[in-house]
């Protein structure tokens, strides 16, 4: 059997996948089975931000793996501990739990959360998202997705979630009380549609969380990693987390998550409340090290220059008014069915994605100027069909 037909038979049917079988690549560009190159503006979902079969994370694991693959959380390892001390200097933060996933390290951080406020008061319970918010696939975390959509089949949820209107600080107001242990949010929602929060929202949830004390948390799980032109995407924003999630580029194309706490949760999560037995594995930590010690500000100035390239690209498109979003992780809006689009992209020779009726744009970061132009002229050979 093909790859198609022993997929179908034996893989349980979660993905409507797309055509297509990658066998290697380099950079921004992918090669089918068949030989035939593709420009990628997708990163495998915001994961590869150095591209295929990126030399230096390749060193790094390959080293590890002829050293130590796997040791358990009973004992140390160098990568794990030196990750880190990495993202803490970084960023400034205090302490960091490693797990596996995404959705772990949002687990991980409403864990936490719901921690930290228990000892305030054991009512202090309940979390607010935001509709249109994508935080993970597990029971709990799918209760923190403010998509009604993903509210169906699994019942019963997890309690205690609440859901505001995006830059809508009213519903945000109506729904924070003393009983808030956090409130949970992305940047910019990736899987909702690349909408951007503004900064009078922003500042609206560091009010209240003051008024309530309520936590902060950043899921930076797709706009991290320098994504949005700066490490962490609340950097340039009023908001002042108190924990952060990480996962996706992280790991350079290993599964590993992070989640990120403040001084002020030093210690939170003590011996025996949290655990995982792949967490801060050596091998994901010795390659996330390699990615996460290339994102320097020299780094980002070009992530920034490559965005306002593609952002003028994009404009110079003529059916497109608007792009949105950050960096390198863009959204536009197209008139057909953005799947359509996706796929007529990918027998031209370009990966993108989608983002519910967006196409959504998520380059490695070190993608060539060229690179984006020819990318960018097949979207608008697609557009113009
Ligand atoms: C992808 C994503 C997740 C889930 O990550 P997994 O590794 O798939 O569990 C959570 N939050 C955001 C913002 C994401 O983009």
């Amino acid at each position: 059997m093909n790859v198609f037909d022993l997929d179908k038979q034996y893989v349980m049917p979660t993905y409507a996948r797309l055509p297509v079988e990658f066998v290697s690549g380099s950079g921004a560009e992918l090669v089918d089975s068949t030989g035939k190159k593709y420009i990628d503006f997708s990163s495998g979902i915001a994961v590869n931000i150095f591209g295929a079969s990126d030399k230096n994370w390749m060193k790094s694991v390959i080293d590890q793996i002829g050293r130590v693959a796997h040791t358990s959380n009973y004992y140390y390892t160098q990568p794990c501990a030196k990750l880190a001390e990495l993202l803490c200097e970084k960023t400034g933060y205090s302490q960091v739990f490693f797990s596996n996933s995404g959705a772990e390290a949002n687990e991980c951080a409403i864990k936490a959360a719901r921690k930290y406020a228990s000892a305030i008061d054991l009512k202090k319970c309940n979390i607010v998202t935001l509709v249109g918010s994508f935080h993970g696939r597990t029971i709990t975390t799918l209760s923190a997705t403010g998509q009604e959509s993903m509210h169906v089949h699994f019942a019963p949820f997890t309690e205690g979630f609440r859901y505001a209107v995006a830059n809508d600080e009213k519903s945000l107001e109506y729904l924070c009380d003393d009983t808030c242990a956090a409130i949970m949010l992305e940047i910019i929602q990736g899987e909702g549609g690349i909408n951007e929060l503004s900064d009078s929202f922003l500042e609206k949830v560091m009010e209240l969380s003051q008024k309530y004390n309520m936590l902060v948390i950043a899921d930076e799980i797709q706009t991290g990693m320098g994504r949005t032109g700066t490490f962490t995407a609340f950097e340039k924003t009023p908001l002042k987390p108190d924990i952060f999630t990480l996962a996706k580029a992280l790991g350079g194309g290993l599964p590993i998550g992070a989640t990120v706490f403040s001084k002020k949760l030093r210690n939170i999560l003590s011996v025996g409340t949290h655990g995982s037995t792949f967490g801060g594995n050596p091998v994901c930590a010795a390659g996330a090290i390699s990615i996460v010690e290339r994102i320097d500000c020299e780094f980002l100035s070009e992530v920034n220059k490559k965005s306002e390239l593609l952002k003028n690209e994009l404009l110079s498109i003529p059916s497109i008014n608007s792009v949105h979003g950050r960096g390198l992780m863009l959204g536009i809006d197209v008139a057909k069915p953005a799947r359509e689009i996706m796929e007529k992209c990918l027998e031209n020779g370009l990966l993108v994605l989608t983002a519910k009726e967006r196409i959504r744009l998520l380059p490695p970061l070190n993608i060539s100027n060229e690179q984006i132009r020819s990318g960018v002229k097949i979207l608008k050979e697609v557009l113009e069909y």
